[in-house]
This record gives C-alpha cells, structure tokens and sequence, in this order.
C-alpha cells in the first residue's frame, strides 16, 4: 500500500474542490485533488456574480469561464398571479447600479470543465482520480484512504464531497436539514427569439418561474411549483414541455424547444454544526445547501475557498500549520456569521414567496407588492452588489496577487 504526503488534500472534484486546488496550489501549496473529473450535463447552471468573477479571474480561469458565459443585463418581474391588482412587469438594469452585468449564467458542466482543464497543467497540484473511502487524525495530521487502497497524508483535508459529504459524517460534525413543500423542475431550452440579455422572472400563485440566459438564444428554466405540479411537468414529452414552458413564458422568446436534460430539485437546505474539525475543513455544498433560487449555493462555496485560502495564509504568517487549530478557528470564525446570514436571508426569501402565493390581492393592491415581490434573483444581486468590501475575502477583491 502507498502513502503520499502533501501540504494540503483536497477531496472532490466539483466547482468547489477544483477551486480550491487551484487556489492552493497557486500560493505554492503540495496539494492533491482527489475525485474523478468527469462530470454529467444534468442541466445545472449557476449565475456567477460579482465576487465569484473576481476569484475565477484570481485563478486565471475566467477566460474560458466567460467564452460559455451569458451576462445578465437586465432582470424582468412579472407578477402572473392573475390578481386584479397586479403591477405592471418592472425591469430592473445592472447599469443602474454601475455594473456591467448582474452576474454570468453557465452550464455548471462547462464551469467545471474550464477549472479542470486549469487543474490538468497547474503545478504544484496532482490529480487522483479515486473515490475516498476512509479519513482519520493522528498528531502530525490526517489520513484519507483511497477505494484502490492506497493513503493519502496531509496536514489539511479540504471536504468538497458535496451535500452527502463522507468526510463530514466521518469527522462527525452534525448537520441541520429543512424542507419546502415545493420542487424545482430545471431544463435548459433553445428559443426563437433574442433574451437581450434579459432575466425575466414570472411570480405564479404557485411559486416563481424563472428564465436566465445562457449565450445565443438559449435559456436556462427553473420553475418553483408544488412537488406534484413539478413531477408532472418533469414527467411531459420534450414538446409538451416545451409547450408548456412556451405558455408560461406569455411567448415572450417566442417557440421553445427542450436543449438539454432536465433536472427536478427538491426545496431544501442543509446547515452544519461547524466547518472544522481537525485537520479538517468543510467548503461548498458539505457545509451548506440552499434550494436552488437566488443564486447562492455556489457563489457561497466559493467564497468559502477564498476565506479558507485567506485563513491559511495568514496563519502561516505567524507560523501556523495549514491545518492547524489556530488557521481553522480562523476560518470558522470568517465563514460563521456570513453563511449564518445568507442561509436566513434564502430561507426568509422562500417563506415570502410562498406566503406569497396566499391569495394577497388586497395588500399587493394596497402597495405592498414593492416589498413582497422583488425577485429572488434580483434581491440577492442587490445584497451582494452593496455588500461592503469589509470581509470579503483577498481573491474576491480583484487582487490578483493578494
Ligand atoms: C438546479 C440548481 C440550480 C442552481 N443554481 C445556482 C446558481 O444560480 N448560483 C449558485 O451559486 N449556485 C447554484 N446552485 C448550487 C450549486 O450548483 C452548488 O452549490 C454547487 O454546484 C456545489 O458544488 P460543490 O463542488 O460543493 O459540490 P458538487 O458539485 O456536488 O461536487 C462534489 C464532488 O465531490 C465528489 N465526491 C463526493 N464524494 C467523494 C468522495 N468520497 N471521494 C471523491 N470525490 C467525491 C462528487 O463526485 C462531486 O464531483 C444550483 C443548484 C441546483 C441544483
């Protein structure tokens, strides 16, 4: 049996972890990726906002993040409850608020793609392409096992084994789960017209409907509705959902045709105890889920790496160990309050919706819509383009050599 020895171990190969080893191995870090590299197209994408692009550009993977990127320009609302009192669709720019984009749309596969085509010839970092099986401490750090036998040693393990995190269980650091009477059905589809860049959310009784652009004249769907009404929708024929797709949209991109696999998500989240334990530190979808609106599962992960990368420097500025108790209390204390928030914010902002979707009539009519109804999407843009640049970590600032 082998057993190599690293600074750090980072162990799965999503966005997170691919990341995560890049960013290491670009301070100079031995870091091993462990997990396979290839991935499946289940027509996932994630909307990079501001911070996101900045670190991607850090790592010097946003060129080729950009060449499959669609930016979003302008938001659209439209209130579809069929209320008597419904305001008028609001458009909302990225100009007013001096950006150029709100943030980019991506497949998730092409995103992974273009950070392990990074990670294939990135010195400093080597790839195992196994599944790991086993994770245990001793004094001079952590061991994980590999499913062909051999051992990995590192003086910190990076958990980016997602949602089901082995590691997480392993180390046993508990979890807090949550759940919506709801499921996303998501599909990407191909349309006749230009989305000019345009977002448009529509506000149903039943939860929002939501079409984000992807480059040419393609869209990705995510549509909230009852765990039935998402079944069934899931369960159509390609042209009866693009059919349906096409009614809920009002036509606005005209013709839909379905381009890609569909996925059905349940509205649930997942919070942990703590992001550390030792020699350990969780990033990514091991250390939250959130459902998938407003934009932040992956956006937070990332920030979770750079908080992480941020902890590890300056702990060994005054002499700590990657992975040692001082770095990773560091880095509990960084991520803390900043997930804390952001879980509350995405819960607060699901539980509106589906109050929401009580027939509200009177109170949006008496103007309380501006307050209810801002998009998810819209809402959390706003709340990380006016974030301050206090504690945002260095690789989310734009410099580049920070
Ligand atoms: C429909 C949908 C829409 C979304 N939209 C957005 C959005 O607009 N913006 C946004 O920011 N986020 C969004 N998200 C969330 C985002 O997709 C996730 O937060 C992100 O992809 C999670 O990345 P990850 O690397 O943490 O986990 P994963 O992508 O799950 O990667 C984990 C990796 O670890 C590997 N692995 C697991 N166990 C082991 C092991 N024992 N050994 C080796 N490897 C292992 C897995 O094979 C996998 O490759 C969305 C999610 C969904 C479902």
């Amino acid at each position: 049996m082998t057993e190599s020895t690293y600074d750090i171990a980072v162990v799965g190969a999503g966005a997170v972890g691919l990341s995560a080893a890049l960013a290491f191995a670009r301070d100079g870090y031995r870091t091993v990726l462990v997990g396979g590299l290839d991935v499946r197209r289940d027509g996932r994408t994630v909307a990079l906002l501001n911070g996101s692009v900045r670190f991607l550009e850090a790592l010097g993977v946003w060129p080729a993040v950009a060449a499959a990127a669609a930016p979003l320009e302008t938001m659209r609302i439209v209130d579809d409850t069929g209320s008597l009192f419904r305001p008028p669709p609001a458009a909302f720019r990225a100009g007013e608020i001096g950006l150029d984009a709100f943030g980019w749309n991506i497949e998730n596969v092409a995103l992974v793609e273009a950070l392990a085509e990074a990670a294939r010839t990135r010195e400093a970092l080597t790839l195992v392409p196994e599944f790991a099986t086993g994770f245990a401490t001793d004094e001079a750090g952590a061991v994980l096992t590999l499913a062909e036998g051999g051992t990995i040693r590192a003086g910190l393990m990076v958990a980016a084994d997602g949602r089901n995190s082995k590691l997480r269980q392993k180390a046993g650091i508990g979890t807090q789960t949550w759940s919506y009477p709801q499921s996303a059905m998501t599909v990407i589809l191909a349309h006749d017209r230009d989305h000019r860049e345009t977002s448009t959310e529509f506000h149903t009784r039943h939860g929002p409907f939501t079409l984000v652009p992807l480059p040419g004249r393609r869209s990705s769907l995510v549509w909230v509705a009852s765990k039935a009404e998402a079944e069934r929708l899931s369960g159509l024929d390609d042209a009866a959902l693009a059919l349906a797709v096409e009614r809920q949209a009002q036509s606005h991109l005209g013709a839909m045709r379905v381009d890609g696999p569909r996925g059905l998500v349940p509205m649930s989240g997942l919070s942990v105890n703590r992001y550390s334990s030792r020699h350990l530190a969780l990033v990514g979808e091991a250390a939250h889920v959130f459902p998938p609106i407003g934009a932040q599962g992956l956006n937070l992960g990332f920030r979770d790496v750079a908080s992480l990368r941020d902890a590890v420097i300056d702990g060994g500025e005054e002499g700590h160990g990657p992975g040692s108790d001082e770095t990773l209390a560091r880095y509990q204390r960084g991520r803390d309050l900043d997930v804390r928030l952001r879980t509350a914010a995405v819960d607060g902002l699901n539980r509106t919706l589906l109050t929401g979707m009580i027939p509200t009539d009177f109170l949006r009519g008496a103007g309380l819509l501006a307050l209810s109804n801002i998009g998810p999407l819209r809402r959390i843009v706003m709340r990380e383009g006016v974030l301050p640049r206090v504690g945002v970590p260095r690789l989310m600032q734009g410099v580049s050599s920070g």
